[in-house]
């Protein structure tokens, strides 16, 4: 690692501001009030938090949730899960509706060493999200040293994810930070081979980058979801309403050209006219009738690229096969976690990463057995390409 991380640090008595990814979807608690719906991420920043209270540490956690739009949202406060994490960790977690400021200045002043607070939203102030020097500088006020462990906007040149290491004397990677970037170098820089890439989900436009990244290592790179109709409308065939990204073909084609003998494109689909629950679906093997929709791949290319990933020596998946929101169109991408998983029972090194494509693996109940469940979306596809991130690169090198 060529950053700094915790283990360099020496936190007792120190005020340390730790950047976490606390953006976890709300939900609405039994006698009508806001709460956590999902608390994966929540989880994710504990062992950053507890080595920080077990070292005698003061804990000042910032985050943003959702997109306030640069002010004071109440539905989008981050007070619910400063009460959530305080039934997680069994300690009191002290809660600020100031994220910056002389006022939370002194409540953190005044807090012993181990204990815990965490602020409001980050993107209630304009100053987050354009990287403000003053809301960046803001932050650094509070504490003696910085953690960034949020890895799912560490793609971002934010204030809380880059702007504000700037102002601080040692800032180091949290414990997720370092878990997500060595699985996922071992992927991008070292994989043992045979490596599987499986890409799929709704855009080709937002993957390019890791495409070409990923056909270039790649022994074998299976497209799926939206984005195999884009390249298949390239190679010639009838995609009848599939999604396709028309200002997308030439690079595509492109794309393809590079790396035809990698790339795998689904030979059966199952189609209907909507991506509907009771939409009247069939499966079609080759091109695709005039009015229907490409929702999921067919049990043809299931059974191929199942073959393909069981040989792998390291897979990593992002995007989703079909529109595994409606039953009727999960099947490939339930079939591929499966097969995903059993490769990994059978030695396999196994990331998976992508908001969808972790729903669907949760929902599939493979999530255990899967080497690395990854964090990022935008984070993981711009390490795998290659790019620079952020939050990063921004830290104390080592
Ligand atoms: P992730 O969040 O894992 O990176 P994406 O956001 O790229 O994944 O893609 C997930 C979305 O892609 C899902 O909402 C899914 O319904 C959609 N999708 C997958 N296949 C298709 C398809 N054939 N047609 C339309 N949408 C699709
Ligand atoms: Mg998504």
């Amino acid at each position: 690692m060529d950053k700094l991380t915790l283990d360099d640090v020496d936190v007792r008595g120190q005020r340390v501001l730790i950047r976490v990814d606390f953006n976890v979807p709300l939900g609405t608690s039994e006698d009508g009030r806001p709460c956590v719906g999902d608390d994966t991420r929540i989880r994710a920043a504990l062992p950053t938090l507890r080595h920080v209270l077990d070292h005698g540490g003061k804990a000042i956690l910032v985050s943003h949730l959702g997109r306030p739009g640069g002010q004071p949202d109440p539905d989008l406060s981050l007070a619910c899960v400063a009460d959530h994490l305080g039934t997680l960790i069994e300690e009191r977690v002290r809660f600020s509706s100031n994220t910056v400021g002389e006022t939370v200045e002194e409540v953190i002043n005044g807090m012993s060493d181990g204990s815990v607070i965490l602020l409001e939203n980050t993107r209630f102030d304009s100053g987050e999200k354009a990287n403000d020097e003053t809301f960046s500088k803001a932050l650094a006020d509070l504490a003696d040293m910085y953690v960034n462990d949020a890895f799912g906007a560490a793609h971002r040149a934010h204030a809380s994810t880059a702007g504000v290491a700037e102002f601080m004397d040692v800032a180091v990677l949290g414990r997720l930070m370092e878990a997500e970037i060595e699985a996922l170098s071992r992927v991008r820089d070292d994989p043992e081979h045979p490596l599987v890439a499986i890409l799929g989900g709704s855009k080709v436009s937002d993957k390019l980058g890791t495409i070409r990244a990923l056909s270039q290592t790649a022994d074998d790179l299976l497209i799926g979801g939206a984005m195999s109709y884009t390249f298949l409308q390239v190679l010639g065939h009838d995609v009848g309403a599939s999604r396709v990204e028309a200002d997308r073909l030439e690079t595509a084609e492109e794309l393809y050209k590079q790396a035809e003998e990698t790339i795998s494109l689904p030979t059966d689909h199952v189609v209907a006219e909507a991506p509907e629950a009771d939409a009247k679906s069939s499966i079609v093997e080759g091109d695709i009738p005039e009015d229907l929709m490409g929702l999921d791949i067919g049990p043809a290319t299931i059974g191929a690229y199942r073959d393909r990933i069981l040989d792998a020596a390291t897979v990593v998946w992002n995007g989703p096969m079909g529109v595994f929101e409606v039953d009727q169109f999960a099947e490939g991408t339930t079939a591929i976690a499966e097969a995903v998983a059993d490769t990994t029972d059978d030695g396999a090194f196994s990331v998976v990463g992508g908001g969808d494509s972790v729903s669907a693996l949760t929902q599939s109940g493979c999530a255990d057995r899967i080497r690395h469940v990854s964090t990022g979306g935008g984070a993981l596809l711009t390490f795998l390409e290659g790019a620079p991130l952020p939050g990063i690169e921004a830290l104390t090198d080592a």
